[in-house]
C-alpha cells in the first residue's frame, strides 16, 4: 500500500558551514526522496524561537537558537513513502555518538548540539513546520 507523505528537513549550519550540503543531497536522492523544495536561508532569532517552541524550556533552549541563527541553513521538504520515519531513519540518532553507522549524523554529526540536520518527529509536526515556511506544499 502506498503510504506517500512530505517532511520538513533542515540542512543546519554546522553542516552547511562545513561544506556538507551536496553530499547530504546526494544521499537524500540516492534514498529515494523526491525533493520538493529546496530553500538556502539564514533564520532570525524569531523564527528559530518560533520553530523550536517546544524546547523552550529545555536547559540548551539558547544554545540551540544560537546555532541554528550562527549561519545560513538549507531548508527542504521532502516526498517518500513513509517519508517522516525514512528521513529519522537516515538522519540517525539525535547524538551523532549514537548515531547508526553510515547515517547522516554518524558521518556528518559533531555533538548532539551540532548534528547537521533536523527532521520533523511527526506527520502532524511535519505539516506544521512544512506550513512555517512553504504553505503551498502542506
Ligand atoms: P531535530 O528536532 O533537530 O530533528 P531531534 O528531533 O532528533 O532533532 P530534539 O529532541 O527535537 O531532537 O532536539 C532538538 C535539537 O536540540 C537536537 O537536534 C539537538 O541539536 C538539540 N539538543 C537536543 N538535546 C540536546 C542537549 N542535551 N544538549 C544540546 N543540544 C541538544
Ligand atoms: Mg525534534
Amino acid at each position: 500500500m502506498h503510504n506517500l507523505e512530505r517532511t520538513f528537513a533542515i540542512i543546519k549550519p554546522d553542516a552547511v558551514l562545513a561544506d556538507y550540503s551536496d553530499d547530504i543531497l546526494n544521499m537524500i536522492e540516492e534514498n529515494g526522496f523526491d525533493i520538493l523544495a529546496v530553500r538556502p536561508h539564514h533564520w532570525t532569532r524569531e523564527q528559530a524561537e518560533q520553530f523550536y517552541a517546544i524546547h523552550k524550556n529545555r536547559p540548551f533552549f539558547g544554545e540551540l537558537v544560537d546555532f541554528m541563527i550562527s549561519g545560513p541553513l538549507v531548508m527542504l521538504v521532502l516526498e517518500k513513502e513513509n517519508a517522516v520515519a525514512a528521513w529519522r531513519d537516515l538522519m540517525g540518532a539525535t547524538n551523532p555518538d549514537e548515531a547508526a553507522a553510515g547515517t547522516i549524523r554518524n558521518l556528518y554529526g559533531a555533538n548532539i548540539g551540532h548534528n547537521a540536520t533536523h527532521g520533523s518527529d511527526s506527520l502532524e509536526n511535519a505539516k506544521i513546520e512544512i506550513g512555517q515556511f512553504f504553505p503551498e506544499l502542506v
